[in-house]
């Protein structure tokens, strides 16, 4: 006959304001394997402290305290779990059964927090075993109180625990469901477990054969030390040894993703809330993104649809001092038709000025781009003619009033009726509109929201400047691409005049570096709307760490009873964390199809293309559970860090 629990000198002290209360005062007992003890006294008495400590949910301040053999009294607290869910079954007076899970789900906790995989077939055991073969799938409140105790002993029974313990077990009760729960205790005694009674009713009490007397702390245990009334062998507790904790995860996970699912259908429109940032921060990246790539393909686009074999002339930034203080005035249209004349390899050579201007066609005013160049430009920059033509070299020459208009601007000035023929007025002066271009593609910048005149009239009538914004070249072929761009160099230095040694006053881009600097312009906005979009996932972040900390205070109860029946800090973290993330991912799931929406209707209504880059997609659903992680951490730890008696006695 062995010796269960030796409890030598304990003492807990509780201070509350000024006031101390000694609520154990050097207790000290031994209770042998097989026996019925109760603890008896008067509310107040110290009992269900005493009962926590027994039951290793609570630390003395003082004493020790071996249960089977093993120096419980300074154990760590995830120490202290795994000895709850082994060797002890907890019956407590509110029951303190799971709400929203099944009987058998109650039941069969413990074992799913050992890693036990045939946790369900022995709950069902157990649940026969106390009368509720026909009630597994009924949830606690559907249950009478009677029932619930049932459930709550079938837990406890479940792990086939050394020792039972059970706290005013019948308090709750009426008084025949009381005497069932008794008997029930009664009958687990002769099957051989060490069941330990608190009560302050004397014929509860009369049920055991041993009563330990509580009066202010201090313990009066007449019967001292005594072996159990049958002649029964050391029970050797039959608890298997902790499993890994790989296979422990594997029977939890489905556990612990089913309680989570729960509590987010439970609180549906708290849920929706707390996902709401992450579905408008997740929308928002993915439509923003999209946006930007969808403008930097249609840039890049265009730029390969004006032909490769384009070279464009620009004055250079004057910049002194680091500072850029505007392009300078020094490209000429002598410069123009010295290019055409001097270079070799060299089609077509186009001068471009350019500048907004106001249109009036018959009262009605609209703004454009007024761009003056050469007959040539249409060939250099492969702009076709809808309908209508061109102006000619002879035009040009003669600074004629005559202009060309883009779809999208003819639309502007003329709404529905045929331009062609039709006298516009740009800046107060009249122009003929000779044909309209083919359209080329929306978009900043586009030729189709353009007017195009002879440079000549642009210079001199209606901007009055003599230097040129641009000068478009076109070489025969691509191969002659670099020659061309040598010798234009040599020209126009010697044209300017600049000694050797000095910068260049232009500057020649041909289409490889157009491209790049595109993709370089276009990236960074796409980065920059992709980051204030990311400001609104960490808002998102921030609205579910507040809710998974309102959702922790709430449960606080939960955690307890899941920590009494052994579940350890790590499952509890694992838990909440869990949670944290189906709600962060499940907001990003949906932000992806809002920004995927977005960037499909987005399109329809606004000159914007969008493209949705698989990669960014997936690079902000990782974002979001990641998000779900980061934030779900904190509120996760404090939960796994409450104290287990604490958090059961939370209202
Ligand atoms: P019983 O179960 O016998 O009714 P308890 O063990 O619950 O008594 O309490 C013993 C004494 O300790 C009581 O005087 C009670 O007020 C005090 N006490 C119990 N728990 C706390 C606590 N968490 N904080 C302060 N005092 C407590
Ligand atoms: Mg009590």
């Amino acid at each position: 006959m062995g010796i269960l629990i030796d409890a030598r000198a304990l003492l807990k002290r509780y201070t509350v304001g000024e006031d101390e209360v000694l609520a154990l005062d050097d207790v000290s007992c031994r209770i042998a394997e097989g026996e019925m003890v109760a603890i008896v006294g008067a509310s107040g008495s110290g009992k269900s402290t005493l009962m926590h400590i027994l039951g290793c949910l609570d630390r003395p301040d003082r004493g020790t305290y071996v249960l089977a053999g093993e120096d419980v009294s300074r154990m760590s607290a995830d120490r202290l779990a795994e000895v709850r869910n082994r060797r002890i079954g907890f019956v407590f007076q509110s029951f303190n059964l799971l709400p929203r899970l099944s009987a058998l789900e109650n039941v069969e906790l413990p074992l799913v927090y050992a890693g036990r995989t045939d946790a369900r077939a022995r709950a069902r055991e157990a649940l026969a075993t106390v009368g509720l073969a026909d009630r597994m799938r009924h949830e606690p409140n559907q249950l009478s109180g009677g029932q619930r105790q049932r459930v709550a002993i079938a837990r406890a029974l479940v792990t086939d625990p050394a020792l039972l313990l059970a706290d005013e077990p019948t308090g709750n009760l009426d008084s025949r469901s009381g005497a069932d729960i008794l008997g029930l205790f009664e009958r687990l005694n002769t099957e051989g477990h060490t069941v330990i009674l608190v009560t302050h009713d004397a014929a509860v009490a009369g049920h055991c054969r041993r009563q330990i007397h509580l009066l202010d702390g201090r313990i009066d245990d007449p019967g001292g030390t005594q072996p159990g009334p049958e002649a029964l062998p050391g029970r050797e507790s039959t608890a298997p040894a902790p499993l890994a904790t790989a296979a422990t995860f594997a029977v939890l996970f489905p556990a612990i993703l089913k309680v989570g699912l729960k509590s987010l259908v439970a609180n549906k429109l708290r849920s929706f809330l707390a996902m709401l940032g992450i579905i408008i921060g997740v929308g928002a990246v993915i439509a923003m993104l999209a946006l930007g790539a969808g403008a930097q393909k249609q840039v890049l686009d265009r730029f390969t649809a004006m032909g490769t074999n384009v070279l464009l002339v620009m004055p250079a930034q004057r910049g002194s001092a680091g500072v850029i203080s505007g392009s300078q005035q020094n490209l000429k249209i002598d410069d123009a038709l010295a290019v055409a004349r001097e270079v070799a390899g060299v089609t077509f050579v186009a001068p471009a000025v350019s500048s907004n201007a106001q249109l009036k066609y018959y009262g009605k005013n609209t703004r454009s781009n007024i761009f003056g160049t050469s007959s040539s430009y249409f060939a250099v920059r492969d702009l076709e003619i809808d309908r209508g033509r061109a102006f000619t070299e002879g035009e040009v020459d003669r600074m004629a009033r005559v202009a060309v208009i883009g779809p999208e601007a003819a639309t502007n000035a003329f709404g529905d009726s045929d331009p062609v023929g039709e006298v516009l007025k740009i800046n107060g002066i009249n122009f003929r509109i000779l044909g309209v271009t083919k359209a080329k593609g929306e978009g900043w910048g586009s030729p189709d929201d353009r007017v195009i005149i002879p440079y000549t009239t642009a210079m001199q009538q209606l901007l009055g400047v003599d230097y040129l914004r641009e000068i478009d070249v076109k070489a025969r072929s691509e191969a002659d691409l670099d020659r061309v761009k040598e010798d234009l160099t040599q020209l126009l230095r010697k044209r300017h005049r600049q000694l050797p040694g000095v910068e260049d006053d232009f500057r020649i881009m041909d289409m490889a570096e157009i491209r790049k600097n595109a993709t370089e312009v276009t990236g960074v906005f796409k980065w920059l709307l992709g980051g204030i979009a990311a400001i609104s996932l960490l808002v998102g972040g921030i609205g579910i760490m507040n809710i998974m900390l309102v959702t922790v205070t709430e449960r606080t109860r939960e955690i307890g009873i899941r920590k009494a029946i052994g579940a350890k800090e790590r499952h509890i973290l694992l838990q909440f964390l869990i949670e944290s993330v189906i709600v962060s991912g499940l907001g990003g799931f949906i932000g992806l199809g809002l920004g995927v929406g977005l960037a499909t209707v987005v399109p329809r209504f606004a000159p914007l293309p969008a493209l949705v880059e698989w990669r960014s997609a997936f690079l902000a659903l990782g974002v979001s559970a990641g998000v779900g992680i980061f934030f779900g951490l904190y509120p996760a730890w404090q939960a796994s860090r409450l104290d287990p008696i604490e958090a059961l006695r939370h209202e």
